[in-house]
């Protein structure tokens, strides 16, 4: 996959949603501080992606090869059956952001910063996304992202930073030897094309998560990974 990077665009972060997820309240003393906080992070953060297209070249029961690059899952194998292209991504908040963080001690002030972070890292992913909409126009798709299903786990993110390309020099996202991201605010995955509406989060039976986007389905499995 020949990466291109998305960098430089303009975001914003909304400082009464952000509010609202802290539960503060917009007057109270906490609340200028967690603005004065968005401003000094807004100078100095540069969110950032990359993405690209890679070719299904064979698949399996259990994987697919992407690009030379071999994929071991089955709930992916069944995904991207009709599947010939795929749009893998990382979106970042960026390691400005991370280092800003960074000279924060205070452990309340760390926790906001964590949630400015992770605003940022919410306007990557939707640059990210829009640009692949834009550029490759793959109508209707869903995505995949390793370590969100035990059938996808996290070590998977080795394959996927090799398809990649090298996301260390070029939006300074790195794996750790336990293959997980730094900064810890960065996501990857796949964009796949499709007709259905796959979310991980339907497959996924972790409770009370806040980043939920579909109801577990207990039978999804059975129905239409199962190998019989
Ligand atoms: S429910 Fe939460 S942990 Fe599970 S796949 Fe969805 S976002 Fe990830």
């Amino acid at each position: 996959m020949d990466p291109i990077v998305v960098s430089g665009f303009p975001f914003d972060i909304d400082a009464t949603a952000l509010l609202a997820n802290l539960r503060l309240d917009g007057d109270s003393e906490h609340a200028g501080i967690v603005r004065d906080m968005v401003r000094s992070a807004k100078a100095v953060a540069r969110p950032k992606a990359l993405c690209g297209v890679a070719y299904v070249q064979s698949r399996s029961d259990d994987g697919v090869v992407l690009d030379g690059v071999s994929f071991h899952s089955r709930v992916l194998a069944v995904n991207l059956k009709d599947a010939h292209r795929v749009f893998p991504y990382v979106a970042t908040c960026g390691r400005e952001a991370d280092a800003w963080s960074e000279a924060i001690s205070d452990v309340l002030y760390r926790y906001w910063a964590d949630a400015i972070k992770q605003a940022l890292l919410a306007c990557a992913f939707q640059a990210v996304r829009d640009f692949i909409e834009r550029h490759f126009q793959p109508g209707k798709t869903a995505r995949m992202n390793p370590g969100s299903l035990a059938d996808w786990p996290t070590s998977q993110q080795g394959p996927l930073f090799q398809l990649a390309g090298d996301p260390k020099s070029l939006i300074g996202v790195e794996l750790t030897e336990s293959f997980m991201m730094v900064p810890t605010k960065s996501v990857s995955g796949l964009f796949f094309p499709t007709e259905t509406n796959f979310e991980n989060c339907s497959l996924c039976p972790r409770e009370a998560c806040p980043g939920r986007r579909a109801p577990y389905d207990e039978n999804l499995y059975a129905r239409k990974f199962d190998k019989r």
